[in-house]
């Protein structure tokens, strides 16, 4: 007889969300995760990464005030604490899942989890390997980062996002290869405490997969806040010299630049973790490293689940999330067929200054797709919000289908549009027009009026530009 309902294999945002709606569900559920609870996400990604972008943000703000007539003496940063708030803020992390875990009665296997007959075999210092029965295996494992020949990763002059969340030494100088969304947000840390930044992205923009907006206003933002942007430029080698390295970067015709930096920085993407889990030795199927599943997270191996960065395409905290309670909804008989998570409802944010934010179509992927559209754009510095607050970079673009006004994909760039994009991602799901999004009365003075504003923009008829 089964032990579980369910084992968990991970508990990341994936793995721990998942777990818990299991539970609310009723099902017996344990989880197996060999690190600590809250995964990637809670201890060396989202949450420890933005804990030191607002440190890094509130510096820059301060510094800056005296043109609004507050004046702070002697301003200085101590790093160090900055890094020692962050692991604090990850621990809070760590014991609110684990609260969560008790609250919900989910069983908690601390241990590295390797799928074998009938369920999972969990092994740790503690003793003998455990052998866990399921009537269903749920595998959140989530991703690793990926590095690129020559750019091994040493800790101390090469990192990756895992080393630069750790080290309490503030560089004085970082190339950073990757304009992606670790790469920028790394960037705005790094320069707004001072050292000196080159960012290399090989594709035309910043920001590549985004509308294409938003990675030519970002890098705009970037130069005037004194770093340098060299898209269009691939790393070709790197040589380590004493404490620093000099990186060389080619731009696809034969022309080379020499950097010299205290640090490298490798942002170039993340690879799913699908090795030492036994998800290989079972047989179940992926493709291009990721597993493949259904609409309903099934994989090709009967009773197997997976989510999360493991399946794609959109590495997210909130699409593991999403996608775990989908795969315990369906395991549970709740949901039956349907279109699984459909990644133009899915909100995508970066957290640097300006903050950039989208959910659903780029102009282009809309054009492409066959779509004819209407685009409405409103500048933020056309907001009295936006001027009153003195954060006036940026805009909101709206995309809609011209016949019928359906907003099919919303880009913004700028103060406060992660949390704005919550208005666009809600039309997306209530398959939302311009004309309903125009009708809808916005407070004033407010950053959200700029959405308003784009809709009538799309529409031919802004009001305040
Ligand atoms: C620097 C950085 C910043 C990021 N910022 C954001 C952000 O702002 N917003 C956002 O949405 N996303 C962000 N992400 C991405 C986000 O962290 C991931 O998409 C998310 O963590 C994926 O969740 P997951 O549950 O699939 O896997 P993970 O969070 O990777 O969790 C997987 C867990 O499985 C465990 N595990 C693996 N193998 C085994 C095994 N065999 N046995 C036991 N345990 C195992 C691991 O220890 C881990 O805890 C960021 C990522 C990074 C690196």
């Amino acid at each position: 007889m089964a032990d579980y309902d369910l084992v968990v294999l991970g508990a990341g945002p994936g793995g721990y969300v998942a777990a818990i709606r299991a539970a609310q569900l009723g099902l017996k559920t344990a989880v197996v995760e060999r690190d600590r609870l809250g995964g990637i996400c809670g201890n060396w990604g989202c949450i420890p990464s933005k804990a030191i972008l607002s440190d890094a943000a509130l510096y820059v703000e301060v510094k800056s005030a005296a043109r609004r007539g507050i004046i702070a003496d002697g301003l200085r940063v101590d790093y160090p604490r900055v890094i020692g708030r962050s692991r604090e803020v990850a621990d809070q992390q760590a014991k609110g899942v684990e609260f969560l875990f008790k609250k919900n009665k989910v069983v908690y296997h601390h241990g590295t989890g390797r799928i074998a007959e009938g369920g999972l075999v969990v092994t740790n210092d503690r003793g003998a390997p455990e052998h866990l029965r399921a009537k269903n295996l749920l595998v959140a494992t989530g991703s690793r980062e990926r590095t690129l020949p020559g750019l091994e990763v040493d800790g101390k002059i090469v990192l990756t996002s895992r080393e630069a969340l750790e080290s309490r030494e503030l560089p004085a100088s970082v190339v950073i290869i990757g304009g992606g969304a670790i790469g920028v947000e790394f960037a705005y840390v790094y320069a707004s405490f001072g050292a000196k930044v080159t960012v290399v992205e090989m594709a035309a923009s910043l920001l590549p997969g985004m509308d294409v907006d938003l990675g030519r206003e970002l890098e705009r933002s970037f130069k005037k806040q004194g770093m340098d942007i060299l898209t269009g430029h691939r790393y070709a080698r790197l040589e380590r010299r004493g404490d620093g390295a000099v990186v060389t970067v080619n731009d696809g015709e034969g022309r080379e630049k020499v950097l010299q930096a205290a640090r490298v920085l490798v942002a170039v993407g993340r690879v799913p973790l699908t090795e030492g889990s036994g998800l290989e030795e079972v047989g179940v199927q992926t493709e291009k490293g990721f597993v493949v599943v259904d609409a309903g997270m099934r994989t090709s191996v009967e009773g197997v689940y997976a989510i999360g960065d493991l399946v794609g395409p959109l590495l997210l905290a909130h699409t593991a999330s999403e996608q775990g309670i989908l795969a315990v909804e369906t395991m549970a008989g709740k949901r039956r067929g349907g279109r699984g998570l459909d990644p133009t409802r899915v909100p995508v944010c970066i957290y640097c200054h300006p903050e950039v934010a989208a959910v659903g179509l780029s102009e282009a992927d809309a054009r492409a797709a066959g779509r004819e559209v209407q685009v409405g754009k409103f500048p933020f510095r056309a907001l009295g919000k936006a001027m009153a607050s003195a954060h006036t970079d940026g805009f909101v673009k709206l995309v809609a289908d011209a016949r019928y006004g359906e907003i099919l994909g919303v880009h913004m760039i700028g103060v406060g549009v992660t949390d704005l994009i919550a208005e666009a991602g809600l039309g997306r799901t209530l398959e939302a027009t311009t004309e309903e999004l125009a009708e809808t009365v916005h407070a004033h003075p407010t950053l959200a009026e700029a959405l308003k504003e784009a809709a009538l923009a799309a529409r031919g008829e802004a009001l305040n530009i």
